[in-house]
């Protein structure tokens, strides 16, 4: 083939010894076949050429094989198979990027421990038992960017066109179990301008359609659960708890409900956050006790969280989990 210039060797996937060169774009890696095909029965399959190369391309006397992907994500899944130390287990940080391409590739070419690597350090940040456990890791450890900030899904300031990317890859590599909060959720509760700002090229119409489809569903539940905050009248109120005290109680109802409409406006999707406002403290006993919200939330979690998304429940959802994690 032609030795352009244009091509880019990556010197830590260069070895002198190699005997097969791998091009992905215009950057070319220079590998062993063997080392390959030991890793990789995709490999092994596409590699099983004879000595003489099969007539294959050669790039200095190396046969050559070009691989549709991404540039990037071939190296950083090449440097993954070969060096044992740059891609470690959780709770190890990894950047967020490299790890998606390692997801992907190592699902493509069969690389099944990668591949469970790569689930496992989704699965830290994307799953979870439950909805208490959910809660509890709020702003939890997040998967490290090139940036300074590690990533963090749940955060509504999320960079919209990354999460959509984390979406596309777990739902191209059937990890449905990380769907339902870890990239749905996350995806479909960020404030609308956010969705709308993402490109075309990305993210198109009817794609859009769906998400905020799925978004409306989630207003719906957020609203239900504000709506909660509207007192018990005497005959909803199972007995014994009626309110003590009518007007303090429906003084620190229009204070939070205020603090919501006027703070909370982006957050309008979010179905699955906190409602325990400081503005609420101040109602009687009984009327606490009666908002409900968190049991509230965690039936919406059990029972209509993956439905939202078209997703099967959980108890095949975490059947997935275990086959795929071997947890
Ligand atoms: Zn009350």
């Amino acid at each position: 083939m032609d030795q352009s210039d244009d091509l880019t060797r990556v010197p830590a996937l260069w070895f002198d010894d190699g005997t097969l060169v791998v091009r992905a774009q215009t950057t070319l890696f220079k590998v062993h076949r063997s080392v390959l095909s030991a890793r990789s029965s995709v490999f092994r399959d596409m590699l099983a050429f004879p000595q003489d190369n099969g007539g294959l391309e050669t790039f200095e006397g190396c046969p050559i094989v070009a691989l549709p992907d991404k540039a990037e994500e071939v190296q950083s899944f090449l440097l993954a198979i070969y060096d044992s130390s740059y891609f470690m287990p959780p709770p190890q940080p990894f950047d967020i990027l490299s790890l998606l391409g390692i997801l992907r590739l190592a699902h493509k070419y069969d690389v099944e421990y990668l591949f469970k690597r790569a689930l496992s350090h989704f699965d830290r940040v994307l799953y979870f038992d439950n909805y208490p456990a959910f809660l509890q890791a709020a702003g939890g450890p997040g998967i490290m960017t090139s940036q300074a900030e590690p990533w963090r899904p749940q955060s509504q300031y999320t960079d919209p066109r990354l999460l959509l990317a984390v979406v596309d890859a777990l739902t191209q590599v059937e990890a449905q179990w990380l769907l339902p909060v870890g990239a749905q959720y996350f995806l479909s509760s960020l404030p609308m301008l956010s969705l709308l700002g993402i490109p075309e090229d990305l993210l198109d119409g009817s794609r859009l359609r769906r998400i905020l489809l799925h978004r409306q569903k989630l207003v719906v539940q957020r609203s239900t659960l504000v709506g909660a905050i509207v007192p018990w009248g005497d005959d909803v109120a199972p007995d014994g708890m009626e309110c003590l005290t009518p007007d303090d109680c429906t003084d620190t109802r229009v204070d939070f409900l205020t603090f919501v409409a006027a703070y909370n406006v982006e957050r309008d999707a979010r179905a699955l956050d906190r409602l325990d406002a400081q503005n609420m403290h101040g109602l009687c006993g009984s009327c606490a006790s009666g908002t409900f919200w968190e049991q509230s939330q965690d039936d919406f979690w059990r029972n209509d969280l993956p439905d939202v998304f078209d997703l099967p429940d959980w108890e095949d959802l975490r059947a997935q989990r275990a086959a795929m994690l071997g947890s």
